[in-house]
């Protein structure tokens, strides 16, 4: 699909999206954009039409978007679709805090180092995952691993990494991945939602955890809140004027 640069777009409205730092919007777009005609095959081009389209936080770039030729229905389009989220997949998926998260974890999760055997390790995520009607993910950790880190992979429903990973500490942190995921919040990873599953979780499944005092030092932390408030500009119902303006001398 073509590129549409965004700015040579007249935007009308937006909708911030804050946990991905993503804008849902629509624009005039003055050039030529490509547009599919549903059920035909060869695209045709519209000019002077209106596009919306989700843009990630440093994208200048608009590779996916939907295009009308007429206002009318590119508002009602926008209006349909601006209170969901951005496809999850990136670039539209951010990860604001996570090396904070990660000092956090590690003077605050108390005794999460032992070492677990692989029967341990399986009825550990499957206690988890009992408690939230989710088939307890596969583990993959191996001595010959090259992984740093310890991954949750939603498609193959796994839990992997090094061997020297393999204790409650880690499968706690994925564990909280896979809950996240599976409670909808894709696109931001490591954010505040990720943060209360991991503290419910230790809290329950590790000894010497307490929620309160972990709740407190993640929100003294900064970790429990979006790094933006959530902004809106409602796009006029009528057409646009359809001339950008001229630019500033
Ligand atoms: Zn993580």
């Amino acid at each position: 699909m073509d590129k549409l640069d965004k700015d040579k777009l007249v935007i009308a409205g937006y909708k911030y999206h804050a946990p991905s730092g993503c804008t849902f919007i629509i624009a005039h777009a003055p050039g030529k954009v490509r547009f599919n005609k549903a059920g035909v095959k060869k695209p045709e081009y519209i000019k002077d039409g209106y596009i919306v389209a989700w843009v990630a936080p440093e994208g200048r770039q608009i590779r996916k978007y939907n295009a009308f030729d007429s206002y009318h229905y590119a508002h009602a389009h926008f209006m349909q679709f601006k209170d969901n989220d951005p496809p999850p997949k990136l670039p539209y998926i951010r990860d604001f805090q996570q090396q904070k998260v990660y000092d956090w974890e590690n003077k605050n999760i108390k005794g999460s180092g032992a070492r677990l055997s692989k029967r341990k390790a399986e009825a550990f995520v499957k206690t988890i995952s009992e408690e939230f009607n989710l088939q307890a993910p596969g583990l993959n950790f191996r001595q010959d691993s090259s992984d740093e880190y310890c991954y949750f992979k939603t498609e193959k429903h796994e839990i992997g990494g090094h061997a020297q990973f393999l204790n409650m500490g880690f499968l706690v942190h994925e564990c909280a991945h896979m809950v996240d995921t599976y409670a909808g919040n894709v696109n931001v990873t490591h954010g505040p939602s990720f943060v209360k599953n991991l503290i419910d979780l230790a809290d329950k499944y590790i000894k010497g955890n307490e929620k309160e005092k972990l709740l407190k030092s993640a929100k003294e932390a900064g970790l429990l809140g979006l790094p933006e408030e959530i902004h809106y500009v409602e796009p006029p119902p009528n057409p646009l004027v359809t001339a950008p303006k001229p630019r500033q001398p």
